[in-house]
């Protein structure tokens, strides 16, 4: 499956790809799960109005290891993602954020716990570089070249989000 034809179908624009830099939040809320499976290893949970919405967390399971793969095949693989939960939410969240913005992910250390909104998928990749560098992730240093990387392989463009120049492709 070609996931890049995925990613245009399922991506919106981001906002803010991860939650707030204050650890003081990082227990994930309590939420109602629709559906249970998992992808590569990693839980995966489904918010009932993603199902309501006309998918299935099989599907969703596919689409995850599409990006999870990708991901693997160019940093590390992230063994400790498999200890983690990914819930697919119906709504962007906000917790943290500043009124008006939203999150299309966000990564709860506490909880160990990784929360995406349902049009935006391809930000699990983002997600996943937080866990594989640990909390001292959160400020996003040195992550022009996974920038670079999300780009080129039309996974995300996020080189303003990130801070850094944007690469000619
Ligand atoms: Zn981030």
């Amino acid at each position: 499956m070609p996931w890049r034809t995925l990613t245009a179908a399922l991506t919106v624009a981001l906002t803010l790809s991860c939650g707030p830099r204050s650890t003081g939040n990082a227990l994930a809320p309590n939420r109602e799960i629709a559906q249970w499976c998992s992808f590569q290893g990693v839980r995966l949970g489904v918010e009932p109005g993603v199902v309501a919405g006309g998918t299935s967390c099989d599907r969703l399971a596919g689409i995850l290891t599409e990006y999870l793969q990708a991901y693997e095949s160019r940093w590390e693989d992230v063994a400790a993602l498999r200890t983690w939960t990914v819930r697919i939410v119906t709504d962007r969240p906000t917790q943290g954020a500043a009124s008006g913005n939203f999150f299309a992910g966000q990564t709860f250390w506490d909880s160990q716990t990784i929360d995406l909104y349902q049009g935006s998928l391809s930000v699990l990749p983002h997600e996943v570089h937080h866990v594989a560098l640990g909390p001292p992730s959160a400020d996003h240093e040195g992550w022009c070249p996974f920038g670079d990387w999300e780009s080129r392989e039309g996974i995300l463009e996020e080189h303003a989000y990130l801070g850094c120049p944007a690469t000619g492709n």
